[in-house]
C-alpha cells in the first residue's frame, strides 16, 4: 500500500522532538491508527527520493514483535514523512519521569478511589521484561537488518496498553542520519563515552554496536530511577556533562531496591571501554534477563503482570497532569 498525506486523517500531536513532530493519524483506506512521524529537512528531490528508499527497506523485511511496525515513507516539499505503529503509552521517558514515593491527589477523589496515588516505580520484574524487550530488539536490528540503533534512550522506547515494549527511532537511513547532522545533542546524551572523546571519531561510520549497549544501560537506569542518571550539574552544561561522562564512574541502579544481579546487568553495559561492555548475546543470557524469561514461560500466578503495570503507570500519569492543571488553575494571581 502507497502512503500518501490525502489518506491520513489528523489525530492529536503526540509529541515533539529535536527534529520533528509525531501526529497520531488515521490511516482512512484501512482504518488503521498510525504515528506519523515528520521531519523538516532543507534537501533536494534526490536525496528526500534516497531516504524515501532506504527507509522503505524497513517495509520488506521480517518483523519483530520488540520493533515498532513501519507502514511506508513518502515527502511533501522539504519533509520527509513516515508512518509507524501507534503505541497507545506513549514513551517510556514521559511514562516513568517521576520519583520513586512521589505522590498526587487520584483522580476521582469522591467515588471509591482512593484519595491519593503513589508511585510505586517500576518493580524488578517489569524492568527486567522493559530491558530484555530493548535487547531483543536491538539484536534483530543487529543480525536481521543490519542496523545500529545510534539513539537508544527512553523517548524512542515505546509502550502500549497490551504491556508490549518496542523500540522507534532507529538509524535505517545513513542518508536521514547524515541531513540531520547531530550537532545539537541536546542536554542530555546517551552517547558513549568513545563517541564523545573522539576515540572513533564522532562519525557514523564508526558508531559500534557496544555504543548502543552503553545507552542501553543509561536507558534501564533512567527508567527505574524515573530521572536522567547524571546529576543535574552535569546537565546544566553540555561540556561539563560530556566531561563527567568520560571522567566519572559510570552511573549504577539503586541497590536498594534492585537485586544485585539487576545491578551487574547495568554495570555490564556502563563498561566505559567499548569492548568492555557486555554483548546482546551474554546480556540476553544473563540471570536478570532468564529468570524474566522463566517467567514469560510461566502462565498464571507467576506472570509479570506488564498489562496491570502500565494501566497504573498511565493512570499515575494523567492523575499528575490533572493534579497540575487544578494548580495552574487556582494560582492565577489576584489583584490586590
Ligand atoms: P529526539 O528528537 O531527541 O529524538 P524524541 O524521541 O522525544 O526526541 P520524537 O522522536 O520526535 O522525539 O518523538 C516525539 C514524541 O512522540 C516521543 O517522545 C513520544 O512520546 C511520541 N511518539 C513517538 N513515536 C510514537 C509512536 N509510534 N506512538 C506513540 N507515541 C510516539
Ligand atoms: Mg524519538
Amino acid at each position: 500500500y502507497k502512503l500518501n498525506m490525502e489518506d491520513l486523517e489528523r489525530g492529536e500531536e503526540l509529541g515533539r522532538g529535536n527534529y520533528g513532530t509525531v501526529t497520531k493519524v488515521l490511516h482512512t483506506p484501512t482504518g488503521v491508527t498510525m504515528a506519523l512521524k515528520e521531519i523538516r529537512l532543507e534537501l533536494d528531490t534526490a536525496k528526500l527520493n534516497a531516504i524515501i528508499m532506504e527507509l522503505d527497506i524497513l517495509h520488506k523485511t521480517a518483523s519483530s514483535q520488540h520493533i515498532v511496525d513501519f507502514y511506508g515513507a513518502f515527502f511533501v516539499e522539504t519533509c520527509v514523512y513516515y508512518c509507524m505503529e501507534y503505541m497507545d503509552g506513549g514513551s517510556l521517558d514521559r511514562l516513568v519521569n517521576v520519583s520513586f514515593g512521589e505522590t498526587v491527589p487520584a483522580l476521582n477523589p469522591g467515588s471509591d478511589d482512593e484519595k491519593e496515588i503513589v508511585w510505586q516505580g517500576v518493580p524488578e520484574d517489569v524492568l527486567a521484561r522493559i530491558a530484555g524487550s530493548m535487547v531483543k530488539g536491538l539484536r534483530f536490528l543487529k543480525d536481521e537488518l543490519d542496523v545500529i540503533h545510534r539513539d537508544v534512550k527512553p523517548s524512542n522506547v515505546l509502550i502500549n496498553y497490551r504491556g508490549q515494549i518496542k523500540l522507534c527511532d532507529f538509524g535505517v537511513s545513513g542518508q536521514l542520519e547524515k541531513s540531520i547532522a547531530k550537532t545539537n545533542i541536546g542536554c542530555q546524551t546517551y552517547m558513549a563515552p568513545e563517541r564523545i572523546s573522539g576515540e572513533h571519531q564522532n562519525t557514523i561510520g564508526t558508531y559500534t554496536v557496544s555504543s548502543d549497549v552503553w545507552s542501553l544501560g543509561l536507558s534501564v537506569i533512567e527508567i527505574a530511577i524515573g530521572q536522567y542518571p547524571y546529576p543535574p550539574e552535569a546537565y546544566s552544561n553540555i561540556l561539563a556533562q560530556l566531561k563527567t561522562i568520560i571522567q566519572d564512574d559510570a552511573p549504577t541502579l539503586p541497590s536498594d531496591r534492585y537485586s544485585s544481579e539487576a545491578c551487574q546487568w547495568v554495570a555490564s553495559c556502563l563498561v566505559k571501554a567499548s569492548n568492555g561492555r557486555a554483548t546482546y548475546a551474554q546480556l540476553l543470557q544473563h540471570q536478570f534477563i532468564q529468570r524474566d524469561e522463566a517467567k514469560a514461560r510461566a502462565e498464571g500466578g507467576d506472570a509479570v503482570d506488564m498489562v496491570g503495570w502500565v494501566t497504573a503507570a498511565l493512570k499515575f500519569k494523567e492523575a499528575k497532569a490533572a493534579h497540575a492543571q487544578a494548580l495552574a488553575t487556582t494560582a492565577i494571581p489576584q489583584r490586590p
